[in-house]
């Protein structure tokens, strides 16, 4: 594997941990995805995580070929099933740094289910959900995050459903560590990202992300280029831990750690339940 991890931080090189035999990448151009994938390998490379101990859980759409390109323990799995997959990866493997890369169709849809039990267990891994609002790969359908008003294949007319708002999903559903983020702010989203990776317990990160090419052509919100400065001039650099409006969204969404709880991690409970099953004390 092309772990570099005694370079200093100005040379860090996102490609030392790809694997570049994949190239060229699918993701359209000006793509959120890639942005936030550049935010986890800059943060594992920070905080010193080696490839050999990182695995890396996707499930399907976009946001689940990321796995491909990363040089590390990756899987692949069905749709909405990576956090069901993770739990087992990482009670199996403790010694592992677990991450799952999601979406919002993948996450919140057909994956709901597992998210709000992974949230309730507090198992160690982290969970980063990216939300560009729409099922890119398969088509452009509706998804569990789409705004109002807005138009997918599936609701040409535009879409008439609430919305999940995933953190406040995650947080009542007892998840551990909540955090959001949009990608154009690599840096603070690097940060966010770092802090979920060394949390003890559940993680979760919304990353608010574009989809440039199926959900920004139909809904007219401009060019790849376009659709990047939008959000750049929709954020500040300082928005962590601040309200930020996205180009997306009509209301104000809160960044940065949004929730954290001193919740004991799924093992602590497990292992004095089998010493005392095994007649230990
Ligand atoms: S379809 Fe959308 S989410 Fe998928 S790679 Fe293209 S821009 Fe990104």
């Amino acid at each position: 594997m092309n772990i570099a991890p005694h370079i200093s931080a100005e040379q860090f090189d996102i490609r030392d941990f790809m694997r570049l035999e994949a190239f060229p990448h699918f993701l359209c151009p000006g793509c959120g995805h890639g942005m936030a994938l550049r935010a986890l390998m800059w943060a594992l490379y920070e905080n010193n995580i080696s490839m050999d101990d990182l695995a890396v859980v996707t499930g399907i759409g976009c946001s689940g070929r990321l796995g491909a390109y990363i040089d590390a323990n990756t899987f692949h799995v069905t749709h909405g099933r990576p956090l069901a997959f993770a739990t087992g990866l990482a009670l199996a493997r403790p010694d592992l740094h677990v991450v799952v890369i999601t979406s919002d169709g993948d996450c919140l849809a057909i994956g709901g289910n597992h998210l709000i039990h992974s949230c309730r267990r507090n198992v160690n891994m982290t969970c980063l959900m990216l939300n560009n609002e729409v099922y890119g790969m398969t088509g452009g359908q509706v998804s569990p995050t789409t705004s109002a008003t807005r138009y997918t294949t599936t609701t040409p007319g535009g879409n008439h459903e609430p919305v999940f708002d995933a953190c406040k999903l995650a947080e009542a559903a007892g998840a551990s560590f909540v955090g959001r983020e949009v990608t154009m702010q690599v840096p603070t989203l690097k940060d966010l990202v770092s802090e979920a990776l060394l949390h003890d317990g559940f993680s979760f990160v919304e990353i608010i992300s574009d989809c440039t090419e199926i959900f920004g052509r139909k809904n007219q919100l401009g060019d790849s280029a376009e659709m990047i400065l939008s959000q750049k001039a929709a954020t500040r650099p300082d928005s962590y831990g601040s309200k930020v409006d996205t180009p997306f969204r009509p209301n104000p969404l809160p960044t940065g750690v949004l929730a954290r709880a001193n919740r004991p991690e799924y093992r602590a409970n497990l292992v004095p339940a089998k010493q005392k099953e095994l007649g230990g004390g």
